[in-house]
């Protein structure tokens, strides 16, 4: 008993303390600008139409509807359509054999399951991430006893890429490290390299025999196609797994609207090797990974696999995926010019270019802490410390306030 007297208790997680916050705010005018959470025009959760659509489908299938145990390693449909979702039908028709893909608990616990076998088998490797970052990846990999460190990332002052301090980085870190690489729409800062920028990172990456591990939680949300946003995803895997594996972790929490189902993808592409090397490497990496998964959670939570994995399965509810990733990604864009637009109009000091130019669901507005402080306090606008918004949160009803509000705290 006198051990837990002496627990320390920890601060509340930055994230989810600013939705308790904004739930206990009885203003009338609030905005959340917190979470990454897509919301409609009405600032309500949005069900995808594609969603209905497959758990109509499940439903209506009386022989096979039911809540029995998946595989260790997931549900096969969710498992080979997410592949195919990442990396393209094309890579994967010529590849299959070199992709070794486990369900995972949404993109969470696909990094968690990339940090498991990273520390089993490359323990003495450092992790790079790119700063700043999502505020867990360090958790994630720190928890699993891995070293992390930072690749510069963000220039706060000219609002654009540290791309050469990012490439130096990547020349002098001990070579074998594992840099992480938000795969687009990179969160906090809205900001991907550009294609030319990618190649030569992934080449860079390459040549000191690094491993790659990316991170694609925003899949569909950087440019509203799901196959354009995987560039850097398919680029890796054509110039990286030719030497040495890529990991990616995958999330369906944003692009499918999952949020509370958790589903998500691991997968490991295996460096090309012979046939004979890929038939011994391949099933001893699964059952790795079947191992990892075993201990933690037995087998993965099935309910929201199987909405996904219906919808990657029938190509109608597919292409009304794809439409309904437009649908997201279009209106997101739209509040990113309506609120430059109104910045610009009450004549706000600075330049507001930025928020339209980036991408994803976040701005990195550039608004200090202090006025992150004041939005919440005195105008009900709550948005994360750093002075990231989550542009879903802007609607017809709430941009022209917002606008005013930010207008008031930088003067
Ligand atoms: N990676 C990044 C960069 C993220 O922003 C998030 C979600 N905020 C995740 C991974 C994982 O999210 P989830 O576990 O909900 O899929």
């Amino acid at each position: 008993l006198t051990i837990l007297n002496e627990i320390e208790q920890l601060p509340a997680d930055a994230l989810f303390g600013i939705k308790q916050r904004y739930g206990q705010d009885d203003r009338a005018t609030k905005v959340d600008l917190g979470i990454g959470a897509y919301r409609d025009n009405t600032g309500k959760p949005w069900v995808l139409p594609a969603v209905r659509a497959a758990e109509e489908k499940i439903h209506a299938d009386v022989a096979t509807y039911n809540h029995e145990y998946l595989p260790i390693t997931g549900l096969p449909s969710l498992t080979k359509g997410a592949a195919k979702v990442l990396f393209g039908e094309e890579l994967v028709a010529k590849h299959s054999d070199r992709i070794v893909t486990v369900q995972s608990i949404s993109g969470t616990g696909a990094l968690h399951i990339a940090a498991k076998f990273l520390s089993k088998f490359f323990s003495s490797k450092k992790i790079y991430l790119s700063d700043p970052t999502w505020a867990n990846h360090k958790a994630i990999f720190e928890a699993q006893g891995l070293a992390t460190s930072t690749y510069p990332y963000w220039n706060a002052a000219s609002k654009s890429l540290r791309f050469q301090e990012f490439l130096q980085t990547i020349e002098t870190a001990p070579e074998g490290s594992v840099f992480v690489l938000h795969a687009c729409a990179h969160n906090p800062t809205g900001l991907d390299p550009t294609e030319e920028q990618w190649a030569e990172l992934i080449d860079t990456i390459g040549k000191y025999d690094h491993i790659a591990l990316f991170d694609s939680a925003y899949q569909g949300f950087a440019s509203g196609s799901l196959s354009k946003d995987a560039y850097a995803v398919r680029l890796g895997m054509q110039k990286l797994a030719l030497a040495s594996p890529i990991l990616v972790c995958q999330s369906f929490a944003k692009n499918v609207g999952m949020y509370g189902e958790r589903v998500g993808c691991f997968h490991i592409v295996l460096p090309n090797q012979s046939e004979e090397t890929t038939a011994v490497v391949r099933p001893a990496v699964q059952s790795q990974l079947a191992k990892i998964v075993r201990s933690e959670v037995s087998n993965p939570p099935a309910y929201g696999a199987k909405i996904v994995g219906t919808i990657l399965a029938d190509d109608v509810l597919t292409n009304q995926w794809y439409d309904d990733m437009i649908t997201m990604s279009s209106r997101i864009q739209k509040m990113r010019v309506r609120l430059r637009d109104a910045l610009v109009e009450l004549k706000t000091p600075g330049n507001w270019d930025h928020i339209v130019e980036q991408c994803g669901m976040f701005s990195f507005t550039g608004l200090s802490p202090e006025m992150v402080k004041r939005l919440e306090e005195e105008h009900a606008v709550y948005m994360v410390g750093s002075g990231r918004a989550s542009i879903a949160g802007l609607n017809e009803g709430n941009v022209e306030y917002v606008a005013k509000a930010i207008d008031e705290v930088v003067r």
